[in-house]
């Protein structure tokens, strides 16, 4: 396909979800392609997002299973964590899956360049001191945390150095509660840390179903995660061996170790993006219309990086595929950002997918609402309270659901077949017609049959 005017049709700045997707999906349709990669191959959710944390959940876990195996006649001697071995095997899986992304790139026939790649023009991608020149280029260099502006900040950890932290703290202040604030809090609790959350908001996880952020925040402090809420930080100082947070209300707050899960910013340091004319949003991240073109025709953006809704790998694969239909292939499609399911992998999880309740309203829809809360039976006998709860936002007159959130053990692996349901656009009837599978959570989603009572 190459017109032999540039030396590739797309070159890729970025070898994380998106730009590993989009390159090799450019490649199998016929597109000469290159790649180049800062740090390591599989970007933010292979080397210190998704999977690793993921691989932290699945560890902390088993504190839980310890307990409950002695109610279940289990007679174990006390279990202990060896956080180097933890450690060890999380980072052998980690380059065993950055291998195979070289593979599948060289496998792919991508060039791959190892060095930080920055703009020249709009036809050409400077790489360790060499220029390429393409036809397209995607600009798909993720994000990067940000800290808070404040005093002592950089005392403060990120989610990228917690995998590499040579002992586990044996306490930790979280500050800020989005859902890599949370997971990281309830990892830490379950691998035995002590753990504190201090966040702005009344309730954890802004932008979710109230319910599901009160219930969750409920489960937490269950497990003795010390909830902060209504609280700002304004200063960090360390003492001795630890860190001293003081809040917005002259409260201090001490801690081990502080990760500050405050935020993120899209990584364009360095791209000569200004120079290129190519505009950012106030959030700083690049400005793409629906076929995810920058503001500088033949540049692309997608994932973390650009102004698209959602920062999720699978959001960024899908719209890398997305862009190479579009440049490469006759079936050009846009990508849907409605009901885009998600997890959020606490001690219980999450699963939601669709509306919140909250937006249903804002959309003026006439809600009926059905929710149930119980004990799962597996904690019958261990007598634990965690409780599960599901909800489901449906609209009275066209009886389609709109929106399904649940609190509860197996939350992230129920919800994806739940997220089909939602997406054929599918009505109560249809949940109720289903039959259950019995006995597991799962089968209340389809058995709820009373509105709440507003
Ligand atoms: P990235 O994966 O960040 O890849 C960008 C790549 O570009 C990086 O490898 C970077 O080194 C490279 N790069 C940057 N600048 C340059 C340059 N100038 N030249 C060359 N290379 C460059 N999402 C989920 O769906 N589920 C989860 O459970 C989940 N958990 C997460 C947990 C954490 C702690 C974090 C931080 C994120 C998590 N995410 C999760 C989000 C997910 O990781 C991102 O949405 C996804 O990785 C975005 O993909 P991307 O391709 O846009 O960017």
């Amino acid at each position: 396909m190459n017109t032999q005017k540039y030396d590739y049709d797309f070159f890729v700045i970025g070898g994380g979800s998106g730009g590993i997707r989009a390159a090799r999906w450019s490649a199998g349709l016929g597109a000469k392609v290159a790649l180049c990669e800062s740090h390591r191959l599989g970007g933010t959710c292979v080397i210190r997002g998704c999977i690793p944390k993921k691989l932290m959940a699945y560890g902390a876990e088993f504190s839980d299973y310890f307990k409950q195996a002695r109610s279940y006649g289990w007679e174990l001697e006390e279990p202990h964590l060896n956080w180097k071995l933890f450690n060890q095997s999380r980072n052998n899986e980690i380059k065993r899956l950055e291998g195979i992304y070289a593979n599948l790139l060289k496998n792919s026939g991508v060039d791959f360049f190892s060095g930080k790649g920055s703009l020249k023009d709009s036809h050409s991608v400077e790489v360790n001191g060499k220029a390429h020149t393409s036809r397209f280029i995607l600009i798909a260099v993720g994000g990067w945390p940000s800290r808070l502006n404040i005093e002592g900040a950089d005392l403060a950890l990120t989610s990228n150095e917690l995998f590499s932290l040579p002992e586990k703290p044996a306490s930790l202040l979280v500050i800020g509660a989005g859902y890599i604030g949370v997971e990281f809090a309830s990892i830490f609790q379950g691998l035995g840390t002590q753990v504190q959350l201090l966040f702005r908001k009344d309730f954890i996880l802004r932008g979710f179903d109230q319910d599901i952020r009160k219930n969750l925040q409920e489960e937490l402090e269950k497990k003795s995660i010390s909830i902060l809420s209504g609280r700002s930080p304004v200063k960090l100082e360390k003492k001795q061996n630890q860190i001293h947070v003081t809040d917005d209300k002259g409260k201090a707050w001490t801690a081990e170790a502080v990760l500050m899960a405050s935020g993120r910013s899209a990584h364009t340091q360095g791209l000569n993006l200004e120079s290129l004319g190519i505009k950012t949003t106030n959030e700083g991240t690049i400005q793409v219309n629906e076929h995810l073109e920058t503001s500088c025709p033949g540049v692309f953006a997608l994932g973390d990086c650009a102004s698209t809704p959602y920062q999720l790998t699978p959001v960024a694969t899908a719209e890398g595929m997305a862009l190479s239909e579009f440049l490469f292939s006759e079936k050009s499609k846009k990508i849907s950002y409605e009901n885009i399911p998600t997890a959020v992998f606490t001690h219980p999880p999450v699963g939601t997918v669709g509306l919140t309740e909250e937006q249903a309203l804002k959309q003026n829809h006439e809600l009926e609402i059905f929710e149930t809360r119980f004990r799962p039976l597996k904690l019958t006998l261990t007598k634990e309270q965690e409780k599960t709860y599901m909800k489901l936002i449906v609209n009275k007159h066209t009886r389609k659901v709109l929106g399904c959130h649940i609190v509860g053990e197996g939350a992230s692996e129920i919800l994806q077949g739940f997220a089909v349901a939602l997406k054929a656009g599918l009505t109560k009837e249809h949940f109720d017609q289903t039959i259950g599978i019995h006995p597991t959570s799962a089968e209340e989603l389809v058995t709820l049959r009373t509105p709440r009572k507003n």
